[in-house]
């Protein structure tokens, strides 16, 4: 139950006006929610996060140093409305560009989306990363579906500490969704929740059952099983969430998480055997919280949430923080991790030498990348025209931005004495990281593909190059999900990749062998007009996008164009 409140109608309000002025050292109240009190003392990335109440200490018990810079406050379960991301965004700015974190669900990412697109228009730099923890919620194949519960803190965790530490907005970005991306929750209830002035619970678990992958908010579990004990249940959990484990990790952050009704001594005594297995599996837990970070009211119940760490999530998870409902000091551990952490991953490292024909191919790459950002800075336009009807219209603002970026990593590379392979996928982390977008991403991977069998030691043979493209293709399919027909840059880029390899193997050169790919290419980006859309942003509108060519694929097209053209021109020996 939950038993004290005044009116129910207005109970997270009265709660939150208890909150702000027991807590007025940390937070200043402001329509829609809470800001930090503390002023930064430079301009930095204001890290705004949110959704409903009854989560305490999420959303605004973890607004201060070193975590979220302000928190939107919406109703019991329910979103805040755009205007209370307004109101709360434009009084966290402070100059740097803000991040909206916050898990997923529809009504968040409808009301931050378009409180975003209404900051965008007035100049402020505003970018989303949305958790998606719950690996109950969606397969792993869809995960982007999957709900946020726990993990939820995690990303909030390391977007805060990136910022205190003085990232830019690429940078908070970039590693609040590598923190979204590796981590994992599995929770389970053992009894529902029940809304302020409500005499019964959303839902009921069966006496002696549980109930596996909850929301939080009420959502019932995705499947029930008997009571466990203990031991039991840190069992169940761990294997959930260590089915998703990709290879080689070796340390993980871990959080145990109380959803409201739930002891901590039983949570220490869960811990107890999870902490054993972790071990046993080969894993080191670092810093780990058996807390309460995401409740759901009074739910009885529990989640286990894993975070693959690599030095620098290790060094923000272990940062310290300072908030109302969480806080950490600077352990020796902690300065050591940060020390290593700037040494390692912020200082770009000097690119490995690559062979003589590898750094005369790097030089080709350039040009290309040059000729690429020449071609979507000209076709900006028409790009973001075809994404806007089905799409969100960024298509071509993202594919100026990424190719950009790529362009100067690339040539700070190449001057640096780096190979083709490096220099390649120098290029595609930076779009990744700059572009935005899906296409963002998935540009950046295919890169980063192509740089990684391109290699540094000689220059590719029209073999080679085949294979590379190959491997980029068979890179996208597996991170987009995606296949042939889907209207998609894959309705390019597979016939692209097959006629490219099979004119190589019919011994034409990588002048030739590209110059006839790219007549396929350019008439498979067209006949995407006919395809109707199965996947990404232009699915749920997909009748609008028939007839009408798929931006990716347009836009993969004309790059493929523009390569060809520098490879012709360029004067560096070709094999
Ligand atoms: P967003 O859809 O995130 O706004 P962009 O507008 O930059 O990203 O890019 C849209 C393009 O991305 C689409 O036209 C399509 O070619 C490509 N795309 C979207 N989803 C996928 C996917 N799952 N696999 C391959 N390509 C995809
Ligand atoms: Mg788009």
């Amino acid at each position: 139950m939950t038993r004290l409140f005044d009116d129910p109608a207005t109970f997270s309000d009265d709660a939150l006006d208890g909150f702000a002025d027991a807590y007025a050292g940390f937070v200043s109240r402001v329509p829609g929610g809470v800001i930090r009190a503390d002023a930064p003392p430079a301009a930095k990335v204001a890290v705004v996060i949110g959704g409903g109440s009854g989560h305490y200490p999420a959303f605004c018990g973890v607004v201060g140093p070193g975590l979220a810079d302000a928190a939107v406050v919406g109703n019991i379960f329910t979103s805040p409305s755009t205007e209370a991301v307004l109101s709360v965004a434009r009084a966290a700015d402070s100059g740097a560009g803000i991040l909206f974190s916050f898990g997923n669900y529809a009504g968040d990412v409808m009301n931050f989306g378009v409180a975003r697109e209404q900051l965008r228009a007035e100049e402020f730099d505003v970018r989303t990363v949305l958790v998606t923890d719950d690996i109950a919620s969606a397969p792993p194949t869809e995960a982007a579906k999957r709900r946020g519960i726990a993990g939820d803190f995690v990303v909030f965790k390391i977007a805060g500490a990136a910022a205190e530490a003085g990232y830019d907005l690429d940078g908070v970005e970039r590693v609040a969704l590598r923190a979204n991306e590796h981590t994992r929750t599995l929770g389970v209830a053992f009894d529902g929740c029940t809304m302020p002035g409500q005499d019964g619970p959303l839902f009921a678990v069966p006496a002696g059952a549980m109930g596996v992958g909850l929301g939080i908010h009420g959502e019932a579990g995705v499947g029930e099983e008997p009571m466990p004990s203990a031991a039991e249940l840190a069992k169940r959990l761990v294997d959930g969430v260590l089915a998703e484990r990709p290879a080689g990790v070796e340390r993980v952050a871990a959080i145990l998480n109380g959803l409201g009704t739930t002891k901590y001594e039983e949570l220490f005594v869960v811990w107890r055997t999870a902490a054993r297995l972790l071990a046993e599996a080969g894993l080191t837990v670092v810093e780990p919280e058996i807390s309460e970070l995401v409740t759901s009211l009074d739910m009885a119940g529990c989640s286990l949430t894993l975070t693959w760490l690599d030095d620098e999530l290790e060094a923000l998870w272990a940062a310290p923080a300072n908030s109302p409902g969480y806080r950490k000091g600077a352990s020796s551990f902690t300065r050591a991790a940060q020390r290593r952490v700037a040494a390692a991953v912020i200082v770009p490292e000097e690119p490995p030498p690559g062979s003589v024909e590898s750094r005369a191919c790097a030089g080709t790459v350039v040009l290309a990348l040059e000729a690429i950002s020449a071609t979507m800075a000209a076709h900006e336009r028409e790009l973001g025209e075809l994404d806007a009807i089905a799409g969100d219209g960024d298509h071509g603002r993202g594919m100026v931005r990424g190719a950009a970026a790529s362009l100067v990593a690339a040539r700070r590379a190449c001057d640096a004495g780096a190979g083709a392979g490096t220099t390649l996928s120098r290029a595609g982390t930076e779009w990744a990281a700059r572009a935005g977008g899906t296409s963002g991403v998935l540009w950046g991977a295919a890169l980063v593909a192509l740089g990684r069998v391109v290699g540094d030691s000689s220059a590719p043979s029209a073999v080679d190059m085949g294979a590379a493209l190959q491997a980029s293709r068979t890179e996208l399919e597996r991170l987009g999900k995606a296949t042939l027909g889907d209207k998609t840059m894959l309705d390019v880029l597979i016939p692209f990749a097959d006629a490219f390899s099979s004119s190589a193997a019919r011994g034409s050169d990588l002048v030739n062998g590209w110059r006839e790919a790219s007549d396929v290419a350019r008439d498979a980006a067209e006949s995407t007009a006919s395809l109707t859309p199965k996947v990404g942003r232009a699915r749920p509108l997909a009748a609008r996008s028939v007839g009408h060519r798929d931006p990716g694929a347009v836009s993969l097209s004309l790059a493929i164009d523009a390569v060809g053209t520098t490879i012709r021109a360029d004067k560096t020996p070709k094999q």
